[in-house]
């Protein structure tokens, strides 16, 4: 056109700069030129990609058109994921089979297997890409979850145990899809009268909820400088500090490299996983009295001293916040007939002994069971083993320079004498540890308000404890009274029919969980007036409820490593929108 037309191009040229530059907006323009003159039809903010609206805005922002600020809000946060995920080709034609609820973003293809075993086996050994389809998962599966580049489960909710692992690992996940129906035994599931079997291959968009029959071409994402310069802008614009739930010295990387300050939550249940490390557990659980229980830990401090050290080290001093076992102990017992004689025949019992613990802990609910604090109040031996691993671990990092202060915190407390007993033990083993390496270190222990009563005694329970971290998962599953592992069965129906706005797992309920957050924070700092508040649920890695967060006054929200730019982002916009507001 420059060269047939000059004229009309140079006219068409100055118009556009013109548009843009009243509009401060990229344009959709339509126009077309008739004998030597040209006219405009059309104009509209253009529609753009994630990464395009980044390199827009940060552009406008050097051509002096926007200031900084208005870059910030210009982006919408959960646009965010699509740079940080694959994402299905846009020109793709996907048949989509079914839809759950969407876990974690991103998008995978591979080949469907139904156990973790077979997803570790053919990643390993071929090299191939695997999808794990199960009815649900649990912590056993966590290997071939690692393995594999996306999950799929039948069951559960934004909260459950597949979702929570794999927003974790970045992996994209859908869960809750009422719609299949998975015969993991047989090997295969049936979405409608489609049946997929083993190796047969199938695309998840963790973003949507859909799953897809076949390969669907992805888009792979990119870092580029401009999310980076935003990402900067962010960072002197926020108050809330942003940390990273991280279970590994690999998340703990990805969460460092994408700008957390501090691990938030350490789930450290994993770390009583492993081929190694499992044989002793069960051993620790099979035990008949205190002295057998505390000569199987004993067996487990090396591993978790070493696990320690190597996530402090890579955290170079940056606060961490490890949580002491929290989940209910069956969850680490062989359940089927089949595993439950291999692991009698490789710890050296009968198998009617593993029969009978499995028996005696099974619970009717045990999300509100035998789990969180109530484990470490029962059995001490446990708190003690993760508090001396912990002690040990920052003493002699200490020794090499590198300086910390382990924050430990108590999951599930709804009394304050919980804590205290709780405490009393930690406080112990730091006396006696601290001692033994002649090591002045600091520590803190503090507690998760994931229980309503927790909220309430606030006031009490802040007299020992000295940070609170917001366990919203479990928080919101205690206020609304909803199983976080099974909201999938109603919440479908609940959303259609708008009896809830929104998943109250995903986004944080202010108005309920909200207030009993808003209750927990005020009463706290009533007794201590700086006390340090976090929130470490699934809610700190989404922005509506990042904004909460922001103006309930919290210090910092903790997400998953693949969530922090995200919630970046998201902690500049608190600060902007609430200064727009008192203006
Ligand atoms: C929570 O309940 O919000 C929490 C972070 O703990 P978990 O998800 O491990 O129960
Ligand atoms: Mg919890």
């Amino acid at each position: 056109m420059k060269k047939e037309f000059p004229k009309i191009y140079d006219k068409l040229f100055r118009i556009c700069q013109q548009l843009e530059k009243y509009f401060k907006e990229v344009q959709d323009l339509e126009f077309t030129a008739e004998e030597g003159t040209l006219y405009m039809l059309q104009a509209r903010t253009g529609k753009r990609t994630a990464r395009a609206a980044v390199a827009f805005a940060t552009d406008f922002v050097k051509e002096g058109l926007i200031s900084k600020e208005q870059a910030l809000l210009r982006i919408d946060p959960a646009q965010i994921d699509q740079l940080l995920h694959p994402t299905i080709d846009p020109s793709a034609k996907p048949k989509v089979i079914a839809k759950g609820l969407p876990a974690s973003p991103g998008a995978a293809v591979g080949k469907v297997v139904f156990n973790a075993r077979r997803a570790v086996e053919l990643t390993e050994e071929n090299s191939q890409q695997v999808i794990l389809v199960r009815e649900e998962t649990s912590p056993e599966d966590i290997e071939g979850m690692a393995a594999a580049q996306g999950i799929l489960t039948a069951r559960g909710g934004m909260t459950s145990h597949a979702a929570v692992v794999g927003r974790g690992m970045g992996k994209c996940c859908v869960v809750g899809c009422n719609e299949i129906t998975v015969q993991e035994e047989e090997g295969f599931f049936k979405a409608g009268d489609v049946t997929i079997k083993e190796l047969e291959l199938l695309t998840l968009n963790g973003t949507t909820g859909e799953v897809m029959l076949g390969e669907v071409p992805l888009v792979q994402p990119q870092l580029t400088d401009s999310f980076k310069q935003l990402l900067e802008w962010a960072d002197n614009t926020r108050r809330l500090g942003v940390r990273a739930n991280a279970d590994t010295p690999k998340d703990a990387r990805v969460a460092r490299d994408f700008g957390a300050g501090g691990i938030g939550l350490w789930r450290t249940e994993h770390m009583f996983f492993g081929e190694e490390r499992l044989p002793v557990v069960r051993r620790m659980i099979l035990a008949k009295d205190s002295a057998a229980r505390k000569a199987a830990l004993e067996k487990l401090l090396p591993f978790q001293k070493q696990d320690f050290i190597d996530i402090f080290a890579v955290m170079k001093g940056l606060p961490v916040t490890v949580r002491l076992l929290d989940p209910p102990l069956h969850e680490f017992l062989p359940n089927t007939e089949e595993e439950q004689k291999r692991i009698a025949e490789q710890i050296g019992i009968e198998v009617q002994q593993i029969r009978e613990t499995v028996n005696s802990l099974h619970e009717i609910n045990p999300m509100l069971g035998h789990r969180g604090c109530r484990l470490g109040i029962t059995y001490p031996e446990i708190n003690e083993m993760q508090a001396q691993a912990i002690f040990e671990a920052a003493c002699e990092l200490s020794r090499d320079g590198v300086k910390m202060v382990p924050e430990i915190m108590i999951p599930l407390v709804g009394h304050p004498n919980e804590f205290r007993v709780a405490k009393q033990t930690i406080d112990e083993v730091a006396r006696r540890t601290l001692s033994r390496y002649k090591t002045n270190l600091t520590y803190l222990v503090g507690t998760m308000i994931e229980v309503p009563r927790a909220a309430i005694v606030a006031d009490i329970i802040a007299q020992e404890a000295e940070f609170f971290s917001f366990g919203t998962n479990d928080l919101t599953q205690m206020t609304f009274g909803f199983s976080r592992d099974d909201i999938g069965k109603f919440l479908p129906h609940y959303l259609k029919n708008d009896i809830l706005p929104a998943d109250p797992f995903a986004k944080l309920d202010q108005e309920g969980v909200g207030a009993l957050i808003r209750i927990g924070i005020q009463r706290g700092r009533a007794t201590r007036k700086h006390l340090k508040v976090g929130i470490c649920g699934e809610h700190g890695g989404e922005p509506s409820s990042i904004d909460f967060c922001h103006r309930s006054g919290m210090d910092y929200v903790s997400c998953s490593p693949y969530r922090v730019p995200v919630a970046r982002l998201a902690a500049a916009q608190a600060v902007l929108r609430e200064k727009a507001q008192k203006k």
